[in-house]
């Protein structure tokens, strides 16, 4: 499986790291080592000084395609779920000066926060809301509504590039909000009200 990302999907949260709102979605990956799942904790890894975490709606992919319309898109995944896709923000920015790729930045072991994932047919997907707390308070509020690009354009556009395969996960973007995590911090991802996952940071 592939964890596929995108970037800059809310234009406030573009807006809070000074970059322009994109014409295409802007996409880069984990591997399946970056994985993080079944609420274990965060081990902060010593390369960066300022991991940040970014809370997303991420979907499930249910079928294999490629060439994707956008009208067929909506057959592809069918279950959802929260992730935080955590950046070492201090290593981006130096590769991002740089113009290099961003991989040890974002794709890092254990990166790649999961919860369980849910059917879709439970919820709107054009307004689907989610909320992370740090230790209690509220530091990022997200709705799907908001997202640049959509849930089934996401899809279609992934596929042109990449082979979509069973299983795999996009995680579609982080609200505004994003922040440093330090050791002790304790993240907790609310989906429609329910808190669904936990992540202690050790
Ligand atoms: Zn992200």
């Amino acid at each position: 499986m592939k964890i596929i990302c995108i970037g800059r999907n809310y234009a406030e949260h573009a807006a809070e790291l000074n970059n322009p709102v994109p014409q295409r979605p802007v996409i880069f990956m984990k591997p399946a080592t970056a994985l993080l799942t079944d609420g274990k904790p965060f081990y902060h890894p010593d390369f960066s000084n300022n991991i940040h975490y970014e809370l997303e709606l991420v979907i499930k992919i249910c079928k294999n395609g490629k060439y994707i319309p956008v009208e067929q898109a909506h057959l592809y995944y069918d279950q959802i779920g929260l992730g935080i896709d955590f950046t070492a923000r201090d290593l981006q920015d130096e590769l991002k000066a740089k113009g290099h790729p961003w991989e040890i930045a974002k794709a890092f072991d254990h990166s790649a926060v999961i919860s369980k994932f849910f059917s879709l047919s439970d919820y709107d997907k054009t307004a689907i809301r989610f909320q992370l707390k740090k230790n209690e308070a509220v530091v990022q509020s997200g709705v799907s509504s908001d997202m640049i690009f959509g849930f089934d354009y996401i899809v279609s556009y992934v596929s042109r590039f990449f082979t979509l395969q069973l299983g795999d996960l996009i995680f579609t973007g982080t609200p505004a909000g994003v922040g440093k995590v330090e050791i002790g911090d304790r993240l907790e991802g609310i989906l429609e009200g329910q808190s669904i996952l936990f992540c202690q940071v050790k």
